[in-house]
């Protein structure tokens, strides 16, 4: 539909004398809403009454929503987006959810001003050579089309979204516009060298913040963006012609914005100021932590790891953003399992040992290290890491941060560690026999050592201390069990859909073959994705862990000492009541959580 006026079919189809054209007005809509059988006469005469009692300034879809109307067909409350969805519909557009990572901020901004966005209470959210697209909540106000499309020599394609995302984003995008420009501006046309002289003159924070207000905004907005999204890290980009910023959501990089590379450089520069970094340094890496405030109802401090590293096109910044509820999840938020939460809590119980965790980068390791050390970390007993990095502060422990070039390599920090009087203690990861030898050397002497080993499932841990040169006897006197996990994503509970009789026959069918000799116990509710703005359509939202717990029995040690083989090792695991990775992904499939395609790409296969 370009912009030519309502198709000749809609009066017809709407059976209606109202003519389609002005504002739209919640009575006409109610009447629709009858016609085409959403509502039931009752419930369309309830809802006129309520209505017309009260005047309201709300726009007519808005307002239907929150006067709560029941679906005809399953007595489902219509909310805004199913109002809208239906008035799409009905009115021959195409009705969009508007999904803030796809729309090219920069460019929509230039096709109208804010002001004439909020006059005509629209929003462009897509650009390309020959065609603007445009959101509307009043599909029969068209007036604006010639005089946009003549300004911008586009056509104007209209789409159908919700009312108070249109405002709501219409005044987001616009300031977030008007906040780059500014800083483009402030940062002068040959991009950064005022700057850098500027922060060399003050090297304050208030000098910048005082003569540099669009960058102090751009920076603000970029963190409150990336919260809102539930990002895990951001990147910053120089590239050749623009700079480009990504966000990390549930592991998937997503472009968000591109902007000027003067302004991303002077956004950089901000930041590597707040974080504490030497500014002017910008030919060699460097490290920063910054902690910021996340408003909202519970304004809780978030902690960002920040990090350069100069690129062909300039300095390149990721920030890590570290979730400040991830140490104090409980076992089953992270995803165990009655069966394995019990034996992981009976385990780290223990007074003295190695405790391994295992899996490749980016697999939650941390998450859980740190999640069952603050459970530990009591003002009895003294917790200490050595890390690297160390991911997140956390007062209860002791830190240290390998330093190689200073000679603080994992082994020495451990020894260093050793006579600080420790009860519990965690080693980010063993690489080498030196670190093996000082954990086992620790739990030897009496403490209980948690740490990370590289590889793909728990028995293959032994299989990696063996290689590195542990004896036998040694790993049978220290290692109390292993921990392999993974992470899955899971399921966006706002759009996920349940599997129809055929397509639950056919993968229940390919799960059992999955996991042969295993049989996943339980019920069985598949679920599909589908994808919603909630979920920036992927269909998954927020990452759950499989794990994979390997107890260290007499049986077990037996098989250490003796035949020291995985396969060997796998089956005796078994029979001690491991369930491998992939069958706790198959639960959770069969729980309707995650799907089959996610826990294939994660897990290896069973044997
Ligand atoms: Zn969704």
């Amino acid at each position: 539909m370009r912009s030519s006026p309502p198709p000749a079919t809609l009066s017809a189809a709407a059976g209606s004398d109202v003519a389609a054209h002005g504002p739209l007005d919640w009575r006409t809509l109610v009447g629709w809403l009858r016609e085409d059988g959403v509502i039931a006469p009752a419930e369309a005469e309830r809802t006129v009454a309520r209505c017309a009692s009260a005047h309201s300034a709300q726009h007519p879809l808005q307002r239907l929503s929150v006067v709560g109307m029941a679906r005809a067909q399953d007595g489902q409350l219509l909310d805004i987006e199913t109002l809208t969805q239906w008035l799409a519909g009905r009115c021959g557009l195409n009705y969009l959810r508007i999904d803030p990572l796809k729309v090219d901020v920069g460019k929509v901004a230039d096709v109208m001003s804010a002001a004439y966005a909020e006059r005509h209470k629209v929003l462009p959210v897509q650009v390309s050579p020959a065609e603007v697209v445009v959101a509307t909540a009043e599909p029969f106000i068209r007036d604006w089309v010639p005089e946009v499309e003549r300004q911008t020599r586009k056509s104007v394609r209209l789409v159908l979204a919700s009312p108070v995302d249109i405002s709501r984003y219409t005044a987001e995008f616009f300031a977030l516009a008007k906040s780059v420009r500014a800083a483009n501006k402030g940062s002068g046309q040959g991009g950064f060298g005022s700057f850098e002289q500027l922060v060399e003159l003050g090297k304050s924070n208030k000098q910048l913040d005082a003569n540099d207000q669009g960058v102090v905004q751009v920076v603000d907005w970029l963190w409150q963006y990336a919260f809102d999204q539930r990002a895990s890290d951001i990147h910053l980009e120089p590239r050749r012609e623009q700079g480009v910023i990504r966000f990390r959501i549930d592991g998937v990089l997503h472009p968000v914005y591109q902007m000027p590379v003067g302004v991303m450089n002077a956004m950089i520069a901000r930041i590597k100021l707040l974080g504490r970094m030497d500014v002017v340094e910008r030919r060699r890496p460097q490290d920063g932590r910054i902690k910021t405030l996340r408003p909202g109802q519970k304004a809780d401090e978030v902690e960002m790891r920040l990090s350069t590293l100069p690129t062909a096109f300039g300095e390149k910044m990721v920030m890590r953003i570290f979730d400040p509820d991830a140490t104090v999840k409980d076992l089953s938020a992270l995803g165990f399992s009655a069966h394995d939460a019990q034996r992981w809590e009976s385990l780290t119980r223990r007074p003295h040992g190695i405790v391994l965790v295992t899996g490749p980068t980016g697999s939650g390791k941390t998450t859980t290290l740190y999640a069952t050390l603050k459970r530990l970390a009591t003002e009895e007993v003294n917790v200490s890491t050595v890390e690297d990095p160390i991911e997140m502060i956390e007062p209860a422990f002791n830190q240290v941060q390998v330093q190689p070039h200073l000679d603080l390599d994992f082994a020495q920090g451990l020894r260093a560690l050793m006579r600080q009087d420790p009860d519990i203690i965690m080693v980010g990861e063993i690489r080498d026999l030196p670190t093996a030898e000082m954990a086992v050397q620790a739990a030897l002497t009496g403490h209980l050592v948690f740490t990370s080993l590289h590889t793909n499932d728990a028995p293959s841990a032994v299989m990696r201390l063996l290689e590195l040169g542990i004896p036998p006897y040694l790993i049978n006197a220290t290692v109390l069990g292993v921990l392999a996990q993974r992470l899955v994503r899971t399921l966006c509970p706002a759009c996920r859909t349940r599997e129809d009789e055929a397509a639950a026959g056919a993968s229940r069918a390919a799960l059992a073959e999955l996991v042969k000799p295993w049989q996943v116990s339980g019920g069985y509710r598949p679920f599909q994705p589908v994808g919603c703005v909630d979920c920036r359509m992927t269909g998954y939202r927020g990452r759950m862990g499989l794990y994979e717990l390997l107890v260290v029995t007499e049986g077990f040690k037996d098989k250490v000492s003796r035949e020291p083989r995985l396969d060997v090792l796998r089956r005796q695991a078994v029979v001690d009541g491991m369930r491998p990775l992939r069958l706790a992904g198959a639960a959770r499939v069969a729980e309707g959580l995650t799907t089959l395609d996610e826990v294939l790409a994660s897990t290896p296969p069973v044997n």
